[in-house]
């Protein structure tokens, strides 16, 4: 047995002798995720070779800086778990620089708004309940505080709108502009946005955080060539550990006006030494070790299926008289307009719950309602798909998300009642419906 496997067993066998509290709160979570179908369009199933990497000695080690470039001694043997990462980083998303060290995507995309502008100058980015992100310049977040944050968001029927990117770009001349989204079910055109920087002379910064394992698959078209930045965080599509990271492409080697650094070279001292500290080793081969995977034959064929399975659930409801944003989906979001069901989001997401599905409220275009109550639910197929479930099982998904919703009656803005007899019928039938596809061997008896 190899030292690293050995460690493995030992860890866990000295945490489940010696702290029964918190291993029984780590064997509940893992029969939550057993028993129930998370539709979270943020989450996914961490492969357990993903999971080892965290477990082990690096986490000893302090490594301030880059590669062959520390600011500590003792560096020597991990530098090629950071030069791994990076290498695969680039191959996979076929880039010429990455950055693997942000703890995660907040801190990654606010590395990059921090070395790019000085306060107060303007970004332009989504508007947050038309899809967009907390650090794509937002006036209770730190990215519309210290920044000029004006924002862009959707047409009528709900696609993004570049002619008002366009308008608003011309008018307000931002010196960066941020394209990506967190609840947008629609392939984004990174060409058009590129060509409506260069007209007004911004920077553009692409957040593939949601599609990064689309775009890794080649199942949605890169921004690497088209932003001159591009961030994502390593745990939502790309299955790894929680963390960000930073590439650029074509742009790496052009130089920033007034500052006569390259891009990759202001990217790698905005994140040390002037937003982080050391970096986390054990994540850094955490996310080595998700690029390989994310590189394999059977991760594409897993990211094909999360598109067959949002075509699927998105047409299956339709289908049942639900009113699906867009029409349809380009990726891993159904984005679900709740008016006609007479429900809010909020009172969706608790009823879903209680009987093992896991979704979450999201505004819909035009919403009236406030987020924390929202008129939509976003449905994501990561993690079913990931686990196995296909377009057959999104179809009998959406009937039960169909009985749920015609079931529930809503009592007030937030809160509903379920039939307790209906309830334990669905409840069964999504048990039944995930023990046909045990997750990774979190529990005795699953998958290997
Ligand atoms: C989730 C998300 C982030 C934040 O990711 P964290 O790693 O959790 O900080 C940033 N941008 C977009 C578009 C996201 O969807």
């Amino acid at each position: 047995m190899l030292a690293t496997e050995e460690f493995a067993r030992h860890a866990a066998r000295l945490l489940v002798a010696d702290d029964e509290d918190l291993v029984s709160a780590i064997e509940q979570e893992n029969a939550r995720q057993q028993n129930s179908l998370m539709l979270v369009a943020s989450s996914s199933v961490t492969d357990p070779s993903v999971l080892a990497c965290l477990a082990t000695s690096s986490m000893n080690v302090t490594a301030e800086g880059y590669p062959g470039a520390r600011y500590h001694a003792g560096c020597e043997a991990i530098d090629p778990i950071e030069r791994l990462a990076v290498d695969r980083a680039r191959a996979l998303f076929g880039a010429r620089y990455a950055n693997v060290q942000p703890h995660s995507a907040t801190t990654a995309n606010y590395a990059v708004l921090s070395a790019l502008l000085d306060p107060g100058d303007v970004v332009l980015g989504m508007r947050l309940n038309h899809g967009g992100h907390l650090t794509h310049g937002y006036s209770v977040a730190y990215s519309g505080t210290y920044f000029t944050a004006v924002n862009y968001g959707l047409d009528e029927h709900g696609r993004i709108d570049y002619e008002e990117v366009a308008a608003l770009a011309e008018a307000h001349r931002p010196k960066l502009i941020v394209c990506g989204a967190t609840a947008y079910p629609r392939t984004v055109d990174f060409a058009r946005f590129r060509a409506i920087a260069d007209s007004v002379g911004a920077l553009l910064m692409a957040d593939i955080s949601h599609i990064a394992g689309l775009v890794a698959a080649g199942l949605h078209p890169s921004p690497v060539d088209h932003a001159h930045i591009t961030t994502t965080c390593t745990h939502k599509q790309l299955a790894g550990p929680r963390g960000g990271i930073i590439l650029s492409g074509r742009d790496a080697d052009t130089v920033l006006p007034g500052t006569g650094r390259t891009i990759a070279r202001t990217l790698d001292r905005a994140v040390f030494p002037f937003f982080q500290g050391a970096p986390v080793l054990p994540a850094i081969a955490a996310k080595a070790r998700a690029f390989a995977l994310a590189a394999t034959d059977s991760y594409r064929a897993t990211a094909q299926r999360i598109l067959d399975d949002s075509a699927a659930l998105a047409a299956e409801l339709t289908a049942l008289g639900h009113d699906v944003v867009t029409g349809g989906s380009d990726n891993h979001i159904v984005l679900l307009d709740l008016t006609r069901d007479g429900v809010s989001g909020i009172a969706a997401e608790r009823a879903l719950e209680s009987i093992g599905i896991v979704v979450n409220k999201n505004r819909i275009p035009g919403d009236s309602r406030p987020a924390t109550v929202t008129s939509g639910v976003r449905i994501g197929t990561n993690a079913v798909a990931q686990r196995g479930l296909g377009p057959d099982e999104m179809r009998v998904c959406a009937g039960i998300i169909h009985s749920v919703l015609t079931a529930m009656r809503p009592v007030g803005e937030r809160d509903f009642t379920l039939d307790e007899f209906t309830a334990a019928g669905l409840r069964a039938e999504v048990e039944k419906l995930a023990a046909q596809f045990p997750l990774p061997r979190y529990l005795p008896g699953g998958r290997s």
